[in-house]
């Protein structure tokens, strides 16, 4: 038996490229120091599987940006618009990933979209009629040599054909199908290459197979794959499949001449029983049975009695999925043991995988450790809180009066033009934002002076929203780190690691709070700062809260208790803060949901049972008290809400601003179509990129925007926070974004 993962975190265990890539970014160094570095990393990286035991290690599971841009890039899935420019290779790279902007032109950036169900986001590759599909790239080469020259043969990873496929755009007139023969022309060439290298196994991962399919989805996965198959150049593929079952195509799978099939027996509700259903004797089975995305402990004795169920003949110990969704390792947290001994990150979770095959083997002390280690008592239950939501009715988790007569009543205590303008939330983390806030935690700055600065910047922001025209205004959010941490500081039954990044999109990580125990709030969380905004301006500063869903699916939860108990827990403490701004005089109040459809099944069928049914009414139970005439907004990162929209209106927010501006506004024509509601400001430029808009694009995107939505219901913002923007770009972005709203008006 032998073991192995499916990927590995690529940024490092001190986030080490992003540091790099950003100073490369910025000019400070060269592409070569940024290649080395990289090199570097990768060497620790297989190093580190390697001393843990792990017998089978993969490699191109590295990335300089996302791994599906990287397969568009291997097999030359490049739009013209980038192909043309006289850039390096990984200029070119980044520009599809970031947009560019500089002496040779002016592209944006590819849309990102999430990945399934996590909270990393990949490139969305764009097939034009142009596009000339075939083998292009060089990474995953030499990545497989790389490794070769420090003494281990790695197993390649690529993205599959098909969740290629299914991931990625197309320009009107050419569909998937269109590319079925060149993709596996290319994949082929892979194949021979890497065989030619002396490779002996690829792993081709297609978690797309996990999703409901259609007939025709079927039918384009077995033509890729049989056409693919029938010359493997003398290559073991591995097919691998995670976040999920694969239940509609489990038979087909286990009948292709594959040597590998990796299944996930975590998320995969019905993995077992497939499994159980038979598996061929002539195949070897990879089992996810380490969790590639929670930080608890594995529950040896759970794990194995799976396991035990299993009738393959050959199978290897692996993850549910890539490890590069949860943090490096625990070995850098200050945890007291009795915290510490419950986690297993990335690191960690390699002793797991190896623990649990010499378990297999016999070494029965390890099994009785864990045993213990799951016998203790970690928390207590809060019987307050427990009571709390005992009571819950339907009323509170109903607004009143509905919606339209709120319109009213909001319209005419808040007075706004048509066309209201307004921001996310956050304004740029400049250096000197992040700098006082570690002085202050450091206590080498004093609360007093801690504040006054933070006033100041307000002040500053303040003004120059005043001054720029901006209808509702914000505070900036400068005292946040993060809008899940800030909030999780101030509740109770939560923990923070000192080092658990996880990557979130490029080169970003976020730092997932853990939630430990019952949630309360402890006191008031952001009522000073906003009450503080308001107090100098005449204009309304919105509050800023991040909402239930958002701060549960952006937290590690629990194992102990559903996640549908944690939201709620967590609902009640947002929604007593809700009530405190509205008390404190704060007429609008944001609640950010940008995170609701992370943690929507990945099949449809259970989309609502498993998920919305539940993570709605927490969003109602926050805001359902308060006054007509608040006005209640929400936000949500990424439009892709285009298929529950009844759900999202029936979140009943006043207000919803959304990503939109890389997606080319398709949603509208659905929020019109579904008769949507709710006011809506779909983001009128894209901030995930330092491009600013030229003149007269917003003005174009907001005419476009009025042609589908009544000019009544329409507000004017970006996609998102800018928080990890310049200064200047923001200052030259946001002029153009009120002066083009304002030239809208006077249309109207
Ligand atoms: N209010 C938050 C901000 O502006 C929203 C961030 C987000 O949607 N991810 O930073
Ligand atoms: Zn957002």
């Amino acid at each position: 038996m032998t073991t192995t993962i499916i990927g590995f975190p690529r940024l490092g265990e001190f986030r080490e490229l992003k540091f790099t890539t950003e100073k490369y970014f910025r000019h400070e160094i060269s592409e070569a120091d940024l290649l080395a570095a990289a090199k570097d990393l990768r060497a620790k990286h297989w190093n580190i599987v390697k001393e843990k035991g792990i017998t089978e290690i993969p490699s191109n599971d590295f990335s300089h940006y996302d791994n599906v841009l990287d397969a568009a890039f291997l097999v030359n899935v490049i739009p013209q618009s980038v192909q043309k420019l006289d850039l390096t290779d990984l200029e070119r790279y980044f520009a599809l990933a970031r947009g560019y902007q500089g002496e040779k032109g002016d592209v944006r950036a590819l849309p990102m979209k999430k990945w399934f169900n996590t909270n990393y986001h990949y490139i969305v590759p764009k097939f034009e009629k142009d596009t000339q599909v075939k083998l292009a790239g060089h990474k995953i080469f030499d990545e497989f040599v790389e490794a070769k020259e420090f003494g281990i043969l790695t197993r390649p990873v690529v993205v599959g054909p098909f969740t290629l496929l299914q991931l990625s755009d197309f320009e009107e007139g050419v569909a998937s199908k269109d590319f079925v023969d060149s993709l596996v022309a290319a994949y082929q060439e892979v194949f021979a290459k890497l065989a030619e290298l002396g490779a002996k196994k690829i792993q081709l991962d297609e978690p797309s197979l996990v999703k409901d399919l259609s007939t025709d989805e079927k039918a384009l996965f077995l033509d890729l794959y049989k056409k693919l198959l029938a010359d493997k150049k003398g290559l073991q593929v591995l097919l691998q499949t995670y976040f999920g079952d694969v239940r509609d195509i489990y038979q087909e799978l286990t009948e292709l001449p594959v040597d590998a099939l990796g299944l996930d027996f975590v998320e995969g509700k019905k993995t077992l029983e497939l499994v159980k259903s038979g598996f061929p004797a002539d195949k070897t089975l990879y089992a996810g049975i380490v969790n590639g995305k929670n930080i608890w402990r594995n529950n040896y004795e759970k794990s194995l009695a799976v396991l035990e169920q299993v009738p393959a003949e050959n199978l290897v110990l692996s993850t549910s999925c890539s490890l590069l969704h949860v943090p490096f390792t625990t070995a850098n947290e200050e945890f007291e043991e009795a915290i510490l001994e419950h986690f297993a990150f990335a690191v960690e979770k390699l002793d797991e995988l190896r623990d649990l095959e010499a378990i297999r083997q016999g070494e029965d002390d390890l099994l009785a450790a864990n045993k213990a280690l799951f016998a203790k008592k970690r928390v207590g239950q809060n019987e307050e809180l427990a009571q709390r939501l005992a009571g819950l009715t339907e009323k509170d988790y109903t607004r009143l009066p509905a919606f339209a007569e709120r319109e009213e009543i909001q319209r005419q205590a808040l007075k706004l033009p048509l066309l209201p303008t307004t921001t996310i939330g956050s304004f740029p983390q400049t250096k000197e934002v992040r700098a006082k806030r570690l002085a202050f935690r450091k206590g080498e700055l004093s609360q007093e002076d801690y504040d006054k600065f933070l006033a100041e910047q307000i002040d500053d922001w303040i003004k120059w929203q005043e001054e720029v025209g901006f209808d509702v205004l914000v505070h900036g959010e400068f005292e946040r780190n993060d809008m899940v941490e800030y909030f999780g500081q101030n509740l109770s039954g939560y923990l923070f690691s000192k080092n658990g990044w996880v990557q979130s999109y490029g080169m970003r990580g976020v730092k997932p709070p853990i939630i430990w125990g019952d949630v309360t709030r402890l006191s008031p969380i952001t009522v000073k700062w906003s009450s503080y905004a308001q107090s100098r301006t005449d204009k309304p500063v919105k509050g800023m809260l991040t909402g239930p869903v958002t701060i549960l699916n952006w937290s590690f939860p629990r194992e102990d208790i559903s996640i549908k108990d944690s939201t709620l827990q967590i609902a009640l403490a947002i929604k007593d803060e809700v009530l405190d701004l509205e008390a404190a005089g704060v007429k609008i109040i944001q609640i950010d949901e940008a995170a609701l459809r992370e943690k929507l099944p990945l099949r449809r069928s259970d989309w609502y049972e498993d998920y919305l049914d539940w993570a709605i009414p927490a969003f109602r139970l926050v805001h359902s008290t308060v006054a007509p005439d608040t006005q209640i907004h929400t936000h949500m990162c990424y439009s892709e809400f285009t298929d529950i929209i009844p759900a999202i209106d029936n979140m009943d927010a006043d207000v919803i601003s959304f990503e939109a501006s890389r997606s080319n506004l398709v949603i509208l024509d659905e929020l019109k179509a579904k008769n949507f509601q709710t006011e809506v400001g779909p983001g009128v430029y894209d901030i995930h990129s330092p491009r600013v808009p030229a003149e007269g694009e917003i003005d174009h995107t907001i005419e476009a925007i009025l042609a589908k939505v009544p000019s009544n219901k329409v507000w004017i913002n970006p996609d998102c926070g800018l928080k990890t923007r310049g200064i200047k770009e923001t200052k030259e972005s946001l002029v153009r974004l009120v002066q083009a709203a304002k030239a809208a008006r006077k249309e109207l």
